[in-house]
């Protein structure tokens, strides 16, 4: 080992963080330094247990994915040594997920679209019943919303109980290769929040949360009274545009007419067509899930297209009743491409 190299894992193995940052601003980048096991400079801060330090270096470009000669990633080491606790923290420290952007703009477009429903759309509108009828979905919508972002998916925290080394001694658990954990079949680790997931699904950025066994349930609540909400405010609103009396009847004329006095009207009907389409093809893909009991990680990893459409082909009602049961009980028996024994 070079001299900063050999600095560089003494400052990482006893959590000096400033003369890591120091090393980090030098010529040497950070992330290809090994030790002789093949270890990263990750793998030396987080076995002992400093956070601090860890961020530090994956700031430099080290990663928790990277593998020494023994085939152990940094969180795996931290949690064969007993410091399983680091990953963990090191996941609260650094935030999971994309931040605040997309709840953020989930709420900018509900305040748009909802405004001109309201305010434009519904006084010309005859029945007020539409206007109840919007509400009880958007209420729907964001208990939901709320209840999936919010809600535990399914984590297996390090600190939580049995760790390491127990694979093989229940049927289908595995230790992860990242945080160490023993967990059951069906689980899988989110690269964007750190942490192992039951029924992993897939890391929704909208939620700013995994889907997992535990909030499947909302999740797919809020994807349908979306597409309900946004389809009612679409037809309505689009009806009170094309329905306008006053309008001539010209077609340029009427173009002319529509986008001058409904510019609002024709703003959300174009916006929510696109919602529609976009949440339409979210909503069959989770249909997918629930008839085969796979889920979005497991179609897109383990299955390939041609097995998905021959399982869909194949499938009779009683089994995709069957599948929809299971996957709504978190069961961790996962449906079977046609054909294949195992995935
Ligand atoms: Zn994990
Ligand atoms: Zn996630």
């Amino acid at each position: 080992m070079g001299s900063v190299a050999a600095e560089a894992f003494a400052a990482a193995a006893s959590g000096r963080s400033e003369a890591l940052v120091a090393l980090a601003a030098g010529d040497v980048p950070l992330a290809t330094l090994r030790d002789t096991a093949g270890r990263t400079l990750l793998h030396a801060a987080l076995a002992g247990g400093h956070v601090v330090a860890a961020s530090v270096l994956m700031d430099a470009g080290c990663s928790l994915t990277s593998r020494d000669a023994a085939g152990r990633t940094p969180g795996l080491e931290a949690a064969l040594v007993g410091r399983g606790a680091a990953l963990a923290e090191l996941r609260a420290m650094r935030g999971g997920g994309a931040g605040w952007g997309f709840p953020l703009a989930y709420a900018v477009i509900l305040v748009v679209v909802l405004g001109v429903f309201y305010g434009e759309a519904l006084p010309a509108l005859p029945s007020a019943w539409m206007g109840w009828a919007v509400a009880a979905m958007v209420a729907v919508q964001i208990g939901c919303y709320v209840a999936a972002w919010q809600m535990d998916p399914g984590w297996i925290r390090p600190e939580q109980g049995k760790q390491g080394g127990l694979a093989g001694r229940e049927p289908g658990w595995s230790v992860c290769p990242v945080c160490g954990v023993n967990r059951p079949a069906r689980t899988h680790h989110c690269s964007k929040c750190q942490v192992c997931v039951t029924g992993f699904d897939h890391h929704c950025v909208w939620l700013n949360n995994c889907v997992g066994e535990r909030n499947l349930i909302p999740f797919l609540g809020f994807v349908v009274s979306v597409e309900a909400a946004v389809a009612m405010v679409l037809v309505w609103t689009g009806a009170g545009v094309v329905l306008d009396e006053a309008a001539p009847t010209g077609a340029v004329a009427w173009l002319r007419y529509t986008c001058s006095v409904h510019v609002y009207g024709v703003f959300v009907v174009m916006l929510c067509g696109l919602i529609l389409a976009w949440i339409s093809i979210l909503l069959y893909d989770q249909g997918q899930g629930l008839v085969l009991n796979a889920t979005v990680y497991e179609r897109s990893r383990q299955w390939t297209e041609a097995e998905v459409g021959q399982a869909l082909l194949v499938l009779t009602f009683g089994e995709a009743m069957r599948n929809v049961r299971a996957r709504l009980s978190g069961s961790h028996v996962a449906g079977r491409p046609a054909g294949r024994s195992a995935v």
